[in-house]
């Protein structure tokens, strides 16, 4: 299987602007992924022709409205093999999402002297929720270390967990680091310890082929900015088992059976969890997002990501001043690097100016900074549509910038 990047750069306008006169190169595709044309013309459509809010109506435009949100469910509910599409909830991306399990099962399952295990390589937001939880309910947040290599200490989940251990948050993949963890055999080892897990998929629902049922995944979440779709919609997967259990996090429309000021009895699921209008033109954009990329198919993304990514890090090691963040042996198409002598915002600034777009800081993962004793990184990421020319491009980019220096480049 093999795609065609120049043939599917087409479906992104962006990526023939030119900034500062000089072609676009786009590595920022871990802090967002660009939109093709086949999910901005859906949602526009849909503006133009359908625009109706949605469940509450009886008539055409409604009722169109809705069938969109409700197929785009079904659609997330394929594309991660859930087993029904009301364990599916809407969300406005993995941040709402694990605030949203953070509180509600956080409310129904933890109390004083309990514990909640985070790794040393998530992202913000699968920490501070869980922080505010502890803090609430004088809870423990342990944390599950990662070596130099930047791959979890898997081996130490033996001593980690307790019997008061409630629930692992973990990502698939690190935004910094680019490491894929080993969710399968974390999840079948928390589970012999009786020990839910919630699966922070933001950084691997657009690169690899997710099946909560097969994984056994107690929660997941994810975002649809990074998978190609639209901004402000994201999707939290949780077991039927815990949703049932788990009561609503926000209140307000939708969520609702019955109320009277007396008392309120809440709606089934999904809709439990989906207080206020959803963001239902997103959602939809989303639906056309996860079948523009079942068309390309994963496992062709994924094969294609794996040759930049090999291509760029033997480039990249070859540079003698520039060290590489996050060297785990299964890694996704990420390169987190510092050029010794040249501070990470001036790297990214001077190859803004260049055209090309790069992040840097600490990328929301200010412990994995910690861990190495850096304030930052340079970060790359690469997606389906960007080259080895693009790659080529960014290389001579970084010689410029250590030639400006006085860094030794080659
Ligand atoms: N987790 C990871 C691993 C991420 O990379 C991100 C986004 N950078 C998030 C969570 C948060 O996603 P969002 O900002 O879309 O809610």
């Amino acid at each position: 299987m093999s795609l065609d990047p120049i043939k599917l750069r087409q479906d992104f306008p962006i990526l023939s602007e030119k900034i500062y006169g000089k072609p676009l190169v786009y590595f920022d595709n871990a802090a967002t992924t660009q939109t093709p044309t086949q999910v901005t013309d859906v949602m526009v459509e849909y503006y133009n022709k359908y625009n109706s809010n949605i469940h509450r109506g009886v008539h055409y435009l409604s009722n169109k409205s809705t069938e969109g949100a409700e197929n785009a469910r079904i659609k997330v509910q394929k594309f991660i093999n859930a087993a029904h599409s009301h364990e599916v909830i809407f969300t406005a991306g993995t941040t709402e999402s694990v605030n949203l399990v953070a509180n509600s099962f956080g409310e129904c399952y933890i109390s004083e002297g309990d514990e909640v295990i985070v790794s040393e390589m998530e992202h913000h937001s699968n920490i501070v929720p869980w922080q505010m939880l502890c803090q609430r309910k004088k809870a423990s947040l342990k944390v599950l270390p990662f070596n130099d290599n930047g791959e979890l200490m898997i081996e130490k989940l033996d001593e980690l967990i307790t019997d008061r251990t409630k629930i692992l948050a973990v990502n698939h993949i690190s935004n910094s680091l680019g490491t894929i963890n080993p969710i399968k055999e974390i999840i079948d080892f928390a589970h012999s310890k009786n020990v839910p897990v919630l699966i922070d998929a933001a950084q691997s629902i657009q690169h690899k082929k997710i099946d909560v049922q097969a994984l056994d995944a107690d929660f997941l979440a994810f975002s649809g900015h990074k998978l190609y779709g639209p901004t402000g919609v994201g999707v939290l997967y949780g077991k039927e088992k815990f949703l049932n259990e788990m009561p609503p996090w926000q209140g307000g429309g939708e969520m609702i059976q019955e109320v009277t000021f007396e008392k309120t009895t809440y709606n089934e699921l999904p809709f439990k969890f989906e207080a206020g209008t959803p963001n239902y033109i997103d959602i939809i954009g989303l639906g056309a997002a996860i079948d523009y990329v079942e068309a390309i198919g994963l496992d062709a993304i994924d094969a294609y990501e794996q040759e930049l990514l090999a291509y760029a890090t033997e480039k990249f090691n070859a540079i003698p001043n520039l060290k590489i963040y996050g060297t785990a042996k299964n890694k996704t198409s990420v390169i987190s690097f510092l050029v010794e002598g040249i501070h990470f915002y001036d790297m990214g600034m001077l190859l803004d100016q260049m055209g090309i777009a790069v992040r840097t800081g600490t990328h929301c993962t200010e412990p994995v900074m910690q861990h190495f004793g850096i304030e930052g990184t340079v970060r790359a990421s690469f997606a389906f549509y960007n080259t080895k020319e693009e790659i080529d491009a960014l290389l001579a980019g970084i010689e410029k910038v250590c030639k400006m220096f006085g860094v030794k480049h080659a």
